[in-house]
């Protein structure tokens, strides 16, 4: 088992969506199973957050701004699944963003906002974008599945940033993909609890979903793949000699990324730690590059500083 997981600049319009579906296709012809964790379209938890705030000013805030939000959606809908299918996925996606939008508005109307139904609002980013680009890929892979992982992710209620509970959902996740047959497109980012609340994983938790899974099917490596060429020695947007590491350790990455190296999500080195599973962190804009691996092996070359976050 491969797990790949894309995140948002990956997914960010159709034109980005097609290049995923190029890499998993290729995957595929690598590795026996392949899932894959998505996360929402670019942009779009944080639209989702600003959207909370203006509903609760009230919701005329908010009604000229979701139109941009539904669009996007559609938008990626119609470039990426057939007509013969659009109609039926449409309508489903149209039903999942008049339920996002009745929430917004019932917080217009109470004027109020308890991280619950925060963790409710934002989790339609990874619900919606999972489920187009699984409908997507089924024109590129047959067997794509969409899946949602608050069925098999369970967490305590600390919504924005929730605990897992790994016992519940280690067996969750083996008996899910035991029994479910495909390609699994779990949506990032997303969990629940014991009651079936809504939660979250933390920002930029997708990659953490991808561990996650990773670490529960025994995988023999997780992908993530973003927007650079892999762990650079710094963030490439700040520092413009940023350059890519080859090879770097689960504690030389963890460091990095808990001291402020946005490329991966601090506790995604953890479930893939104790199993030793390689993550390799690769770029969609150019498949071919090797990217980044993170293992136990620590790299043997003369740069003994790895990077500065
Ligand atoms: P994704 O949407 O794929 O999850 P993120 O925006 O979360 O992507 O992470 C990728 C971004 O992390 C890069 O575009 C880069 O600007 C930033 N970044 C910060 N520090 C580093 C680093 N040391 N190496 C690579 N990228 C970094
Ligand atoms: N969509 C979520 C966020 O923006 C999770 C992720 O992208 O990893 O934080
Ligand atoms: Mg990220």
């Amino acid at each position: 088992m491969y797990v790949l997981k894309f995140g948002g600049s990956s997914v960010a319009n159709a034109e980005r969506i097609k290049g995923v579906a190029e890499i998993v296709v290729s995957a595929k012809k690598k590795h026996k199973q392949v899932a894959v964790v998505i996360s929402a379209l670019g942009g779009v938890t944080d639209e989702l957050i600003a959207h909370t705030n203006g509903a609760l000013q009230g919701e005329e805030n908010i009604k000229e701004t979701f139109k941009k939000v539904e669009t996007r959606h559609y938008e990626a809908v119609k470039a990426l699944v057939p007509v013969q299918r659009q109609t039926q996925v449409l309508g489903n996606v149209v039903h999942t963003l008049n339920q996002l939008y009745d929430i917004l508005k019932g917080i217009s109307l109470i004027r109020e906002v308890s991280p619950k139904t925060h963790d409710l609002v934002i989790s339609f980013g990874e619900r919606l974008s999972a489920y187009i680009v699984s409908e997507g890929l089924k024109e590129y892979v047959k067997d794509a599945a969409f899946a949602d992982a608050r069925q098999f992710i369970k967490t305590n209620g600390d919504f924005g940033n929730a605990k897992v509970n790994f016992s519940k959902t280690n067996k969750l996740i083996r008996e899910y993909f035991a029994n479910t047959k495909g390609t699994h497109v779990v949506t990032g980012f997303i969990a629940s609890t014991d009651n079936g609340d809504t939660t979250t994983l933390g920002r930029s938790g997708s990659d953490y979903t991808a561990s996650i899974v990773g670490a529960a099917l025994k995988a023999e490596a997780i992908e993530i793949w973003t927007d650079v060429d892999g762990i650079l020695t710094a963030d490439p947007r700040k520092v413009a000699q940023a350059f890519p590491l080859k090879q770097v350790t689960y504690e030389e990455a963890m460091e990095l990324s808990h001291f402020g190296a946005k490329v991966i999500f601090p506790a995604t080195m953890q479930p893939a730690m104790a199993l030793k599973i390689p993550i390799w962190v690769k770029n969609t804009f150019k498949p071919e590059y090797e990217g980044t691996i993170i293992s136990h092996k620590a790299s043997a070359d003369d740069h003994p500083v790895k990077g500065i976050s």
